[in-house]
Formats: C-alpha cells, sequence, structure tokens
C-alpha cells in the first residue's frame, strides 16, 4: 500500500480537516505511487489519518478523499460523492429561479480538484488537480449516471494544471457536443453562454445572487458595468427597471455576446451602450467627461493571483474604486468585488475605504456579499472562500 507520512506534529491541521498536504509536512513516501493514485496518509507516529490522491509535481502533493481510514476510495466512493453533491443543491432556495448553477464545488463538495458547472442540459468538467485526473474515465461515466444529459464538456484549459504536471485540455467528453451558445436564465432575464471559449467555464455563476442584489438598486438608473463579461449585471440591472447601462470589458467577444443578449431579452438597442477597453483609461475618460450614474458596478478579474500580488493588487483595486467613487452622483451606488482569495474581507473594505476617501466622498456599507449558493466554502478550508463584495451607499 503506497502511503504519505507525515512530519512530527504536521498533522494537526489533516486532523482539523483540512484538505491540503503540503510539501513541507511530508516526511516519507512510501512505495512508488503514481500521479492521482490514492495513499494512505500517515501521521509520523504511523495512525493513519484518511486517504489523499498523490501528485508528486505538485508544491501540494496530496489533497484528502477522505478523513476515514475505513474509506475505500473507488468507484461507489465517488458515485456517492457526486450523488451528495448533486443532492445538497435541490433544495436551494438560490436555484429556484434558474437552470445554471456549480454542481462540483471542488474541495468544498468532498473532491478536490474537481469543478462541474450544470448549464441547462449540458455539463463543463474542470479539472485541476492530480487526483481527479487520474479517476477522470470513471468520474465522467458517473457524471453521465447521476446527471443525465445532452453532454459533457471540458474545459481543463488551465495553466495551474502545469503545477499538478498536467497539460491544458479541453473538449468533448461524453454526449453530445455543445451548441457554440447555449442559452440559461436568472430569473427572467436570459443569458447567452459560449462553453467552448469563453472564459471560466463559460459563466460566472457565483456572482448570479449578486446581480440580483445589484439590480435592486438599478430601478430608473444610469448604470456602469465594469468588467461586464457577457452584461451579467448590467442586464439584470435593465431587467429591474434601469434606464440605461453602459457595459465595459477589454474582451471583444464577451461584449459581442453582451450586445446579443441585450436584444435576446428585447431590451431596446438604446439602453445599452459597450465599450471595449481598458477600465482604467475609460473609467477616467468616462469621469473627466462628467459623466455621472446612480449605480456603479465593478468586478475586476483576479488581481492577486498570488501572496506576492498583493501590494500591486491592492493599488489597481483602490484605483478602480476611486474611479467608481467620483463616476457615482452623490447619494449613487457602488457594488464592488474581489475574487482574489489571497485578498481578505477585511483588507478588501479598508481599500474601498480609502478609495472613497481618496475620492473625497463619503460612504456607508449596505450589503455584504459573497460567493453564491451553489459556491458552498466549507468550514475547515478557508481557501474555498474567494468572492467578497461590498454594496455602499457614496454621498
Ligand atoms: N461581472 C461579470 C464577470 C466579470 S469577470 C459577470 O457578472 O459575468 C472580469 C472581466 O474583466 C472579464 O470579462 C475580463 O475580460 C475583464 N477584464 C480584465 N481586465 C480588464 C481591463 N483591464 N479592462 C477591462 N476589462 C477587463
Amino acid at each position: 500500500m503506497a502511503a504519505v507520512v507525515l512530519k512530527a506534529g504536521r498533522d494537526k491541521s489533516i486532523r482539523r480537516r483540512h484538505p491540503w498536504i503540503f510539501s513541507g509536512a511530508v516526511a516519507e513516501v512510501r512505495g512508488k505511487p503514481e500521479p492521482g493514485e490514492s495513499v494512505a496518509v500517515l501521521a509520523a507516529g504511523g495512525e493513519q489519518l484518511g486517504w489523499g490522491a498523490y501528485s508528486p509535481a505538485s508544491g501540494i502533493p496530496v489533497r484528502m478523499w477522505s478523513f476515514d481510514p475505513a474509506t475505500q476510495v473507488d468507484r461507489t466512493f465517488f458515485r456517492e460523492r457526486l450523488r451528495a453533491a448533486v443532492a445538497a443543491r435541490a433544495n436551494l432556495p438560490a436555484l429556484c429561479h434558474t437552470d445554471a448553477w456549480r454542481l462540483v464545488n471542488a474541495e468544498s463538495d468532498g473532491l478536490p480538484g474537481l469543478v462541474v458547472d450544470r448549464y441547462g442540459e449540458y455539463l463543463v468538467v474542470q479539472i485541476s488537480a492530480a487526483g481527479p485526473e487520474h479517476w477522470r474515465p470513471v468520474l465522467v461515466e458517473l457524471l453521465g449516471e447521476v446527471v443525465p444529459g445532452r453532454g459533457i464538456w471540458e474545459r481543463s484549459d488551465l495553466a495551474i494544471r502545469n503545477r499538478e504536471g498536467l497539460s491544458p485540455r479541453s473538449g468533448l467528453m461524453l454526449g453530445n457536443q455543445p451548441p457554440p451558445v447555449l442559452e440559461i436564465h436568472e430569473g427572467p432575464v436570459r443569458f447567452l453562454v459560449d462553453v467552448v471559449g469563453g472564459q471560466k467555464t463559460g459563466f460566472y455563476l457565483d456572482q448570479r445572487e449578486n446581480r440580483a442584489r445589484a439590480g435592486a438598486y438599478a430601478a430608473d438608473g444610469r448604470v456602469l458595468n465594469v468588467f461586464s463579461y457577457t452584461g451579467g449585471f448590467g442586464l439584470v440591472a435593465l431587467g429591474a427597471g434601469a434606464r440605461a447601462v453602459t457595459q465595459i470589458d477589454a474582451a471583444e467577444p464577451a461584449l459581442a455576446l453582451a450586445q446579443r443578449n441585450l436584444s435576446l431579452n428585447g431590451f431596446a438597442p438604446e439602453r445599452a451602450e459597450h465599450r471595449v477597453g481598458n477600465a482604467f483609461d475609460l473609467l477616467r475618460r468616462l469621469r473627466d467627461q462628467g459623466e455621472r450614474y446612480d449605480l456603479v458596478v465593478i468586478d475586476p478579474p483576479k488581481f492577486a493571483e498570488t501572496a506576492a500580488h498583493l501590494p500591486k493588487a491592492a493599488r489597481a483595486y483602490k484605483d478602480v474604486n476611486m474611479l467608481g467613487c467620483q463616476l457615482l452622483r452623490p447619494g449613487g451606488v457602488l457594488c464592488t468585488f474581489s475574487c482574489s482569495g489571497h485578498l481578505e474581507t477585511t483588507l478588501f473594505q479598508k481599500i474601498v475605504a480609502d478609495a472613497a476617501l481618496d475620492a473625497g466622498r463619503h460612504a456607508v456599507i449596505l450589503e455584504r456579499l459573497g460567493a453564491a449558493a451553489d459556491h458552498p466554502v466549507l468550514l475547515s478550508f478557508p481557501e474555498g472562500e474567494y468572492l467578497k463584495g461590498l454594496i455602499c451607499r457614496v454621498a
């Protein structure tokens, strides 16, 4: 039996059910486990703490499948985990009004390295670690069985796979190839999603509830949606009665889809404007032209990919939030996000506070936001929490 033995004293986080073992915690690897193979995890004294997936190339050489030594990591194990993930979403209030959600949220669903998103009749799978890569054929078959649909598409085209010794990959896994654009809906608003060529698995499902929360402040207003991707926040705002929205994104294909989403929903073309370009430049230009808005949404990409990027990321978050404040009419609403896991909620709040100060504006927090409920966070795995947002009234 292949096993990974931990250094003395390095079993604490595993006993606290944190699912990662870092390379610095490993004393010895017994046997010759292949990448992705299951290994017994042993404390220094020899006590077995559970089972994990071995990944020799990774800075995280073991990700735990189970904290119970009696578990058999086999087909039945994965069937049960997938069924549990599906069942956990069956009665979620947040999902009553949509046909697209995250079905498997990796570590937080007991399946480290595996993400599965459901878009209507299609599934999109993202494998980011050696464990689920090893079990890939089994996982695909089980998904077809547990969640019958039209097809399963893979979007494991992730640079982080290199850190696991895996190369990026995408393509058809099972059934039919998804059409060039799929249609999903969030409440009354319909979206076209490109699961093959779009960002992430095609759509930012984690922001579903927040689009509705922000939309609640949009009625009759003029909305600026910064980092709009395919128009999410802007379209929900229009559905909630916003007068007009300006969508800004650097990705031309995303804005082309935003434009199509506008007509798909029957919104008059003059209610939306689409601007391709660098948000930082475009916001400065709009500010200098004297444009002002009732609601500004700022949903940037992950500025801090690693902890080392934090200082630079903090400056970018502050700059864009300062511009956001300056672009609001007095009493307007700022809805701002960070999806950088390395940036903690308290620091993010401090950055937004500094941004408001620099803009010479007085701001209060109305609401605090996080990822939607189909992206649960395992309590013992704080790394799973990455998205945070604030809705602020800016005087
Ligand atoms: N709010 C969106 C998701 C935004 S993701 C939604 O609800 O669907 C972040 C977006 O920022 C991506 O679409 C990316 O293309 C865009 N982006 C990244 N850097 C940018 C920049 N410097 N200027 C403008 N857009 C940028």
